[in-house]
């Protein structure tokens, strides 16, 4: 009996079973459904097997056992076809919904392959060496078969560009080997292949992406980042909560360069075999310091965390003076339905693991809805942001400021604003502090900058409407950068602007670098040309020694001071003193935020120099602050002084 290759097949499928079964797996999607691969194509080389034993000895057989054992046989061989086209879908993007949705449709033709199958009739021709089976149930185990040949390789050949390519070149690689064997077994009867290929293609599915040991990492035995992916996703899919927590092991600050790094590996290695005795736990090894621990049963993670961070402790404490160089950070999300998708998921453990640096006494963080809701506000706004810069939606308001004694507008401060994609304005107070984070600051600084500059030479502020400067004002991070002066020189001299049209707004800071730089900065620009105004005076930080330290021409009384003095008697008085000692340095004052008449006729009587605030105007769009100090708003405001 030629049936010596369909036994290799029992041979090699067994080796893949027990190297499948052997290690640990996440029970994936394709996992589970290789499994099933592997299961129909045993019973289809058993039944190949079979149906050729049944056939040499035919004698002893009723017909219609016969009959049923071939059409077994060849119905098998369409199922193998319909597990192939139904693995292949696993990695489409799309839910499981629609997955199962498609595969309800594969499922219908397979029933109803069978179905004619077993209802049509089959003939056998046995000669010496040479069995094979005929006839209208063959052909339509072929039509089908092939369907689903094609429908695979369509599919994966037209439409599996969104596929892992590796699963898409051994798809293609076993129904190639499919067809062909296929095809040789009709031109040569003699050579049953058809089974046998399809042993190979569960050789190389396993080889190539079912090898449980892919998803492991092999120095510390626990899963790998791929394998989080995946597991991660198919929780997401099927709505299952989990628990997640992040361990890195980070270096302390005191570390030396290759101290740790091996120590490091045995921690590892010592961790994921304590935590592989947890029950109902999963740990990953997603980068070269970090571990990710899972489990479903949600609300677990404060006591896994609890048992793995006094495993660390105690594992330190054994291993002496070298642990000390080694800070664990730990990022807890206790519950996955915070976040929508494995991207978010990952996204937010990094950020909070780098997050976590800016504050090294705190090792551990618990993921809630207001942290997440933070974050992803701030996410927003930085993208806000960019895509301001970038699409050219960072815009200049201008808000006018009152002479006192002039009794007209002088000059007036900038102050930015983003015009979001819909069209409504966002006020800096939403993304000045995000931006001086990340460092976008000095790209709306200069751009701010240069529209102030083209703004002033294209409307002839000084020579048209009286208003001699404008303030500028620069973030604390701004000053820090060393070529500040020089960047803002340059754009000066790209509008032929003189020098005194601009003043720039600075505030307090506490760092003595910063103040250095700042200084530096200030000194070349004073030199060219430019003053300064010291913003936010009386908002807490400011004190009167930054008055004294830095070049500053004008200080500006922050609103709350200005408020205040009218609130009460010792803000009073700290007002009185500080206007005293300012004036005594000769500099001038600007009260911000004046919204009454009231305020504003006491400011005037205090012999305050500049008024800015809500009751002579609003921050202003350009045109609309060109109309107010050219006409009607300033000749309005003059004859409200009378
Ligand atoms: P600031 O420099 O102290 O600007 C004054 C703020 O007070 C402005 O808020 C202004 O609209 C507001 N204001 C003026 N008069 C009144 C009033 O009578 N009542 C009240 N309630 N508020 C008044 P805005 O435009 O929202 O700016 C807020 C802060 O954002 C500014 O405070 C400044 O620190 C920052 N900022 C604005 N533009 C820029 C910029 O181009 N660069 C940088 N680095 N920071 C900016
Ligand atoms: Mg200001
Ligand atoms: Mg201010």
């Amino acid at each position: 009996m030629n049936i010596q290759v369909q036994c290799c097949g029992i041979v090699i499928l067994l080796l893949i079973w027990y190297f499948s079964v052997r290690q640990k797996t996440l029970g994936l999607e394709s996992e589970k459904l290789f499994l099933i691969n592997m299961g129909v194509t045993s019973f289809c080389v058993i039944m190949d097997i079979t149906s050729i034993v049944a056939i040499c000895n035919q004698e002893l057989l009723p017909g219609f056992l016969l009959a049923f054992i071939c059409k077994t046989y060849i119905v098998s061989l369409v199922w193998v076809g319909y597990f192939g086209l139904v693995y292949s879908s696993t990695d489409f993007i799309g839910t499981r919904q629609e997955r199962r949705k498609k595969n309800r449709i594969y499922t219908v033709i397979v029933l109803t392959g069978t179905v004619l199958i077993y209802a049509l009739p089959i003939h056998y021709y046995l000669e010496g060496e040479v069995v094979y089976t005929y006839g209208p149930s063959c052909t339509t185990t072929y039509i089908f078969a092939l369907l689903f040949v094609l429908a695979t390789l369509y599919k994966v050949g037209w439409k599996g560009r969104e596929m892992n390519p590796k699963r898409r070149r051994a798809i293609v690689i076993w129904m190639c080997i499919w067809v062909i064997a296929a095809v040789t077994q009709f031109l040569n009867a003699n050579l049953l292949l058809v089974g046998f290929a399809s042993v190979l293609g569960m050789v190389i599915l396993f080889f190539e992406l079912e090898n449980p040991e892919a998803n492991l990492d092999r120095e510390t035995g626990a899963y790998n980042a791929h394998a989080l992916g995946e597991y991660t996703k198919l929780l997401y899919e099927k709505q299952k909560k989990f628990s997640a927590m992040l361990l890195a092991l980070d270096e302390a600050a005191s570390a030396g360069k290759d101290s740790s790094s091996a120590y490091t590996d045995i921690t590892l290695r010592g961790i994921v075999r304590y935590s592989d005795r947890l029950e109902n736990v999963r740990v990953f090894k997603t980068l070269e310091r970090e571990l990710v621990f899972l489990t479903n049963d949600v609300g677990r993670m404060q006591e896994v965390y609890e048992e793995i961070k006094s495993f660390v402790e105690h594992w330190k404490e054994g291993v002496g003076d070298e642990q000390s160089k080694v800070s664990p950070c730990y990022v807890l999300l206790p519950d996955s339905s915070l976040l929508r998708s494995v991207g978010e998921l990952f996204q937010m453990l990094r950020s909070f693991r780098v997050g976590k640096r800016e504050n090294p006494e705190e090792n551990s963080i618990i993921l809630d809805q207001e942290k997440i809701g933070h974050y992803k506000e701030r996410e927003e706004t930085e993208a806000l942001i960019r895509s301001a810069i970038e699409e050219d939606r960072v815009e200049v308001f201008y808000q006018p400021i009152y002479s006192t004694r002039e009794k007209r507008f002088v000059s007036a401060e900038a102050l930015v604003r983003i015009r979001d994609k819909e069209g409504r304005i966002v006020p800096p107070d939403r993304f000045i502090p995000i931006a001086e984070k990340n460092g976008l600051i000095s790209q709306i600084g200069e751009i701010v900058f240069d529209k102030v500059c083209a703004f002033i030479k294209a409307n002839r502020l000084k020579e048209a409407y009286g208003i001699r400067y404008v303030e500028v004002n620069l973030s604390v991070r701004q000053c820090e950068e060393e070529k500040l002066a020089e960047t803002y020189i340059r754009i000066m001299e790209r509008y032929r602007l003189e020098p005194d049209c601009i003043n720039l707004e600075i505030t307090e800071s506490t760092s003595i670098q910063t103040r250095k730089n700042l200084l530096k900065n200030m000194q070349i620009l004073i030199d060219y040309g430019v003053k300064f105004s010291l913003d936010d005076f009386g908002s807490g930080a400011s004190n009167l020694n930054y008055i004294i330290d830095m070049p500053v021409s004008i200080v500006k009384f922050d609103r709350d001071m200005s408020q205040a003095y009218f609130a009460n008697q010792k803000a009073k008085f700290v007002m009185e003193a500080s206007m005293r000692m300012i004036h005594d340095m000769k500099l001038e004052i600007v009260s911000e935020g004046v919204e009454t008449e009231e305020q504003m006729e006491a400011i005037v009587a205090l012999g305050i120099e500049y008024i800015q605030g809500y009751y002579f105007s609003r921050p202003l769009g350009g045109e609309e602050f060109l109309q107010f100090v050219g006409g009607r708003g300033a000749s309005a405001m003059q004859g409200r002084q009378q």
